[in-house]
């Protein structure tokens, strides 16, 4: 798999949204690589809620789309030249990839939570201008410090869920201690799916998963879930009495069933991103049931213990990619991962995109 530098392509194919609504496979040249930085072929890539945001609204919050844009930023593939600098993984190591650069901002921010620190830069994000291309590119030049080398038993396709169970893992260890204690995840899309996942790793009693419809929930029980409760019906949510809640729906209805499924004493995760401004939920529960609210926003080196759980064998993630295509059917899989009734995790695959294939 790996080449020479003379072999390499002077340009690659790569999913560009242009507007709302305006995804394109664009061709786009392969830039000088920075002396830090390593060429990764990729391999897959997730597609993630705010790809799909773009693609629908040229927008994901408050991130509007100002330039077209690469998206992605759940990648697997494999180095095929090393960085200039001699630093980093040698040609041919498969890698994962952390898409975070902490900013320069000079606001306070807690030293070992870079994931805080303003002016952060996120792979295929549109939140600073110019734009911060993502990795949905066959080939892709990444600064070495985002590249984490793969064991040989977490395959490339696996490997594409190791950002989002990254994320996963942050909320989960947000919760602090969850050995023997009873877990509801609130939302079974991909992230909710991965907490259910990362609970049952580290010893949930009892894990409850919560969404409108039936896929999800499927999918929640095949990574641990011991019980699925359909949205609609918040009596049976409420008297879970959960002691840690993780909320991953990402909207105030979902947050209203956290609230209300928590234990008196319980902890609240928020991790799926509400829409900004004010948001109708029964907050007066959390202060007489003293509730711990707390946020959740990507991650840090959880990563790494995503990648040792998944080389050890004790995260089980895959149930939760239900798709595949090709990056020639792009547009077919965003319409598929829009629909979660029927999709969890949908993959692009790059392999049999470049040229050398
Ligand atoms: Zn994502």
């Amino acid at each position: 798999m790996s080449m020479d530098s003379e072999s390499l392509p002077a340009s690659g194919p790569a999913l560009v949204a242009h507007a709302a609504g305006d995804l394109r496979i664009d061709d786009i040249p392969l830039a000088r690589p920075a002396a830090d930085e390593a060429v990764v072929e990729v391999s897959y890539g997730g597609i993630c809620g705010s790809d799909l945001h773009y693609w629908l609204h040229g927008a994901a919050g408050e991130s509007i789309l100002k330039a077209p844009l690469v998206l992605g930023h759940e990648i697997s593939g494999v180095v095929v030249r090393p960085a200039a600098g001699g630093a980093g993984p040698q040609a041919g190591t498969a890698v994962a990839v952390h898409p975070a650069t902490p900013g320069p901002g000079a606001a306070k921010y807690p030293a070992d939570r870079p994931n805080l620190s303003p002016g952060c830069t996120y792979l295929g994000s549109a939140a600073r201008y110019p734009h911060t291309d993502g990795a949905f590119s066959r080939y892709v030049n990444l600064p070495v410090r985002m590249l984490r080398p793969l064991p040989d038993s977490i395959d490339l396709r696996t490997a594409a869920l190791i950002e989002p169970a990254s994320v996963a893992w942050h909320a989960v260890s947000r919760a602090g201690d969850i050995k023997g204690k009873s877990a509801l995840v609130i939302g079974s899309g991909p992230i909710g799916a991965l907490a259910v996942a990362v609970l049952k790793r580290g010893g949930a009693a009892r894990i409850t998963a919560v969404d409108l419809h039936a896929k999800p929930l499927e999918i929640a029980a095949a990574v641990g879930a011991d019980q699925v409760i359909n949205a609609a019906d918040t009596a049976a949510i409420e008297a879970v009495e959960a002691d840690v809640v993780i909320e991953s729906s990402g909207n105030h209805h979902g947050l209203a069933s956290a609230v209300r499924g928590a234990v008196r004493g319980g902890t609240v995760v928020m991790v799926g991103l509400l829409p900004t401004g004010m948001q109708p939920v029964p907050i007066s529960l959390a202060i007489t049931r003293e509730l711990e609210l707390k946020g959740s926003f990507r991650f840090n080196d959880e990563i790494d213990d995503v990648i040792a759980a998944l080389a050890d064998g004790s995260l089980d993630i895959e149930p939760v990619i239900t798709h595949e295509f090709p990056l020639a059917d792009a547009l077919h899989a965003f319409e598929v991962a829009k629909d979660s009734t029927t999709s969890g995790k949908v993959l692009l695959s790059f392999d049999g995109e470049g040229p050398d294939q």
